[in-house]
């Protein structure tokens, strides 16, 4: 068996040519806009790709790059400015903060109705309550695109999942959930994680950690979702070590070339969502 390769840039690339052409019958540009403080070098490649996606497809972006020493209150107050700036549609602040910055409470302050990244706990909580948020967070939404396309009924799978991040587990967990999957969560502290990960019909690696799951955590057959973005010897891997479960698998996210793009286009559907949200007649 070889598995089948997972093309996530040919389907995040379908999915913004759907709202290319949604965004170019608009009497107005929808609006994005992202607040980075300070210079980490991960953040500033990519707030680039995000404002470069954003204007392949006729997305408006605005960037408000802050000094790395910003203080939390001018920050809360740029939020309310794009809270209450009715040309802004969605407002997404880059991750990780400085130190010094309370994450929780500034992504607390945007409008759950402006929050495209879904971070909010109005958001995240809709979510968990199996009821309809404004928005689900970018990446496992992405993912779930992902897996569909090898896998559309997803009802009694057993889905594995290593990381239970914010960002990416926990919100993945509970969509998986919420589509009647038996759901395991994995972490750095989670015992015999192999014996977890055997029994996976699909298997998500998000830990950040290079090329982690090998062929023999896995049940043969497994779809498998790699998250990771880690340098390897100026190389980007993944979490999964794709030569080595290619021939166990039976379909696998390439890294890069799979969660990554899709994890972007998904920010931009969220919105051209807003747009629609906001601009709804009444
Ligand atoms: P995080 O650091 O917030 O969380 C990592 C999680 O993995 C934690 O729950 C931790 O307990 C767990 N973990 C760490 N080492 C582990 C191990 N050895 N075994 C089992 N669990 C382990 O990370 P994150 O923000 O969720 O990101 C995870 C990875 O996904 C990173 O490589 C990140 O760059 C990548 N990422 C990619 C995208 C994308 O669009 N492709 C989006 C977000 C994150």
């Amino acid at each position: 068996m070889t598995a089948q390769i997972i093309d996530g840039r040919l389907i995040a690339a379908q999915i913004r040519d759907s709202l290319k052409q949604q965004i170019s019958a608009l009497p107005r540009a929808p609006k994005l806009a992202i607040i980075l403080a300070g210079n980490d070098y991960s953040s500033l490649i990519y707030v680039r790709n995000k404002q470069k996606a954003a204007a392949q497809i006729g997305l408006e972006t605005q960037l408000f790059h802050l000094e790395e020493t910003t203080s939390e209150s001018d920050l809360l107050q740029l939020i309310d400015q794009c809270n209450a700036d009715s040309q802004i549609n969605g407002i997404i602040v880059q991750l990780p903060l400085p130190e010094h910055l309370n994450t929780h409470r500034i992504i607390n302050r945007i409008l759950p109705q402006k929050d495209v990244d879904g971070f909010h706990p109005y958001n995240t909580g809709m979510l968990q309550n199996n009821e309809k948020p404004y928005f689900i967070a970018a990446t496992p939404l992405g993912i779930m695109t992902l897996v569909k396309s090898v896998c559309p009924i997803l009802s009694g799978k057993n889905v594995v999942i290593i990381g239970a991040s914010l960002i990416v587990g926990r919100p993945l967990a509970t969509l998986m959930l919420n589509q009647e999957c038996t759901v395991t969560i994995t972490h750095i502290h989670t015992q015999n994680i192999k014996e977890l990960t055997r029994k996976a019909d699909i298997l998500v690696a998000a830990c950040g950690v290079a090329e982690l799951v090998k062929r023999d955590w896995l049940k043969p057959g497994a779809i498998l979702i790699d998250v990771g973005i880690n340098r390897q010897n100026d190389k980007i891997c993944g979490d999964i070590d794709f030569d080595d479960v290619l021939s166990t698998a039976s379909a696998i996210t390439p890294v890069p070339g799979g969660v990554g793009p899709m994890t972007i286009a998904m920010l931009l559907k969220n919105t051209l969502d807003a747009y629609f949200l906001q601009n709804k007649p009444l």
